[in-house]
């Protein structure tokens, strides 16, 4: 048994089998299997050198065919490696002997060939160490497409452990049969955590090295409330987490209860707690929860989990359907905040690489920059407005100008369509997010010029401290608490209601109970969190005054750290409810 602690990211238990899976170009983990995978291993190498082989010869005879048989030569000598029984029998001796999978003993081997070839004195044999890596790649690259096959077939229960995931991975899970994640990269709010919460997959990141410590088909239990990974369990541990379900079900249970209630302080302010969605068919379930509406619908979501970039006509049925789903609740539909961590695989890639892809051309600069791709979401999401009650919200807005001139291409987008007989809603609420410290800092001017703010602490954080929040390295420094991000949040909730305009929060800080009640004191009075979180948000609400709050945030104003924040709102809201932070780990 091996226990190791990540960053949880998203509550629950599970337990199952492990499904270990590669990502490319990564280094290959040293991963084992149980004996008797043993020959389905060694039956997945030959498939691959079978395939590899094949591969080659097809190259071969092209280049031959075009550039002459001396250049097609080097397929030569990749064919016969492949072939080499020296070599294919110190892979297959690394399966046999060491249980090592198909793609850990390919690397070993190879890597140990390079490093031979690399060290003789012949220059011929020197350069022949570039061909083993191309080859390594190749034959790993055959076995890599299978597990990812293999993914999308699983039958079984499993847990999921990975490199890192991509949004567009993450999204397209099936949760029939992936029941929690765990993964070496990732922080608090990167957005496979965000969406593995949003599904109510149990997931823990930032476990560095968790890929190299499993092995496939190992048992695995994860602890997504405490970031704990317990390999291969014993049966007492077992016991207790099986029991751990249970309990958790029957919490689960009565916070559901929560969800016809409204959400009114002790002192009878009224506060609104929407959800935030990635995908229509999140709508139902948490309308379950008792959501009063949708305060954040992340739209790249729709292009991330298609391979061609939707249409207008199946953007207008997206929001459409979210509308109808809504059922006269409102809907915040966020225009494409692509880029960064959010990029479109292959075919209908926009964003190019970058080597500081979250300052880079991401979001409302890479509409901006793309006129028809942002042109074409404005006329589905005006096409849709006449369903029902919707908002138009701005990611990434870091000055004026940005918001100035994507008010400019909606209208004209309005007016494209009425010229064409085109019904649309008019006087749709226009509103921003506030995620980058400049449009904080000048939330005043801003507020002039729109209908409402939306604070999005997931970047704002990572703005304002300067720490990438996907990065695990340094994900004790990404804080919420952050006294320098409370003051921010505080001025830009102040600017907004002074200019009568409504100021939401929309970062996952919205739906940790702990900063509830700061969060209320500072004079915030609509939450937008995760569907899982609303329950426990409305019981916060619940429980507690304004007046309570703003005493609580008036102390938060005289602290200068962000650990004696924490302590002190985590020590005030277990005052108040014993058992709102049970299970979380409560180190900063
Ligand atoms: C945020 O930045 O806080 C936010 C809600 O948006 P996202 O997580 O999609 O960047
Ligand atoms: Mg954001």
């Amino acid at each position: 048994m091996q226990i190791k602690k990540g960053i949880p990211v998203s509550p629950g238990v599970a337990i199952a089998r492990a499904l270990v899976m590669d990502a490319e170009d990564q280094p290959i983990p040293r991963r084992t299997v149980p004996p008797a995978q043993v020959p389905a291993e060694l039956k997945r190498l030959d498939q691959a050198l079978a395939d590899g082989s094949k591969e080659i010869e097809q190259a071969r005879v092209q280049v031959a065919a075009t550039l002459g048989p001396e250049m097609a030569k080097i397929f030569t000598f990749h064919l016969g490696m492949l072939k080499d029984k020296q070599l294919i029998g110190d892979i297959r001796q690394a399966i046999n002997r060491d249980r090592l999978t198909a793609e850990s003993a390919v690397y070993t081997t190879m890597r140990e060939l390079a490093r031979r070839f690399q060290a003789m004195e012949n220059k011929y044999f020197r350069e022949r160490e570039g061909d083993v890596w191309d080859l390594e790649r190749r034959v790993i690259n055959h076995l890599i497409g299978h597990t990812r096959q293999g993914l999308r077939e699983l039958k079984g229960e499993a847990v999921l452990v990975a490199h890192d995931l991509t949004p567009s991975q993450t999204a397209s899970l099936d949760k029939a049969h992936i029941k929690a994640i765990a993964t070496d990269a990732g922080g608090r709010t990167s957005h496979t955590a965000i969406l593995a919460h949003a599904l109510g997959i149990p997931a823990i990141v930032g476990l560095e090295s968790i890929t190299s410590v499993i092995s496939a088909g190992d048992t695995v239990i994860i602890d997504g409330n405490r970031g704990l990974v317990i390999i291969d369990p014993d049966a007492a541990q077992l016991m207790e987490y099986r029991q751990d379900i249970q309990r958790q079900a029957v919490s689960d249970a009565s916070l559901d209860s929560l969800a016809r209630l409204p959400a009114i302080t002790t002192d009878g302010v009224s506060i609104s707690v929407q959800a935030n969605i990635e995908f229509p068919n999140e709508i139902a379930p948490a309308l379950k929860k008792g959501a009063a509406g949708v305060g954040l619908y992340r739209t790249e979501f729709l292009f991330l989990a298609s391979e061609t970039q939707p249409t207008e006509d199946q953007q207008v049925e997206a929001y459409v359907e979210a509308i109808h789903a809504l059922n006269g609740k409102p809907l915040t539909i966020r225009t494409l905040d692509l880029g960064a961590d959010k990029v479109l695989d292959s075919a209908n890639q926009v964003a190019h690489v970058e080597s500081n892809p979250f300052l880079g051309c991401r979001s409302i600069r890479l509409c901006l920059q793309n006129l028809p791709l942002f042109k074409t979401q404005l006329r589905a999401i005006l096409r849709a407005s006449v369903e029902g009650p919707v908002r138009i919200m701005f990611p990434m807005i870091c000055n004026i100008m940005e918001l100035r001139q994507a008010k400019m291409i909606l209208s004209d987008v309005a007016e494209d369509l009425e010229e064409q007989g085109i019904p649309i809603r008019h006087n749709i609420p226009v509103g921003i997010m506030i995620e980058v410290p400049s449009a904080a800092l000048q939330a005043k001017a801003l507020a002039k010029e729109c209908q409402f703010f939306s604070i999005g602490t997931n970047d704002l954080v990572q703005y304002t401290v300067a720490v990438d929040r996907g990065n695990e390295r340094i994900a004790s420094l990404y804080s919420p608490a952050h006294p320098a991000v409370i003051g921010l949040i505080k001025d830009v909730i102040r600017a907004g209601h002074r200019a009568k305009i409504d100021v939401s929060l929309c970062g996952e800080m919205a739906g940790e109970p702990e900063f509830v009640m700061l969060l209320l004191g500072l004079g915030l009075r609509a939450f937008s969190v995760t569907p899982p979180a609303i329950p426990e948000t409305k019981r916060v609400i619940r429980s507690v005054s304004t007046t309570q709050c703003q005493r609580l945030a008036r102390k938060v104003g005289s602290f200068d750290s962000d650990r004696e924040v924490l302590n002190y709102v985590r020590d005030e809201i277990r005052k108040i409810i014993p058992e709102a932070l049970d299970g979380r780990s409560i180190e900063v």
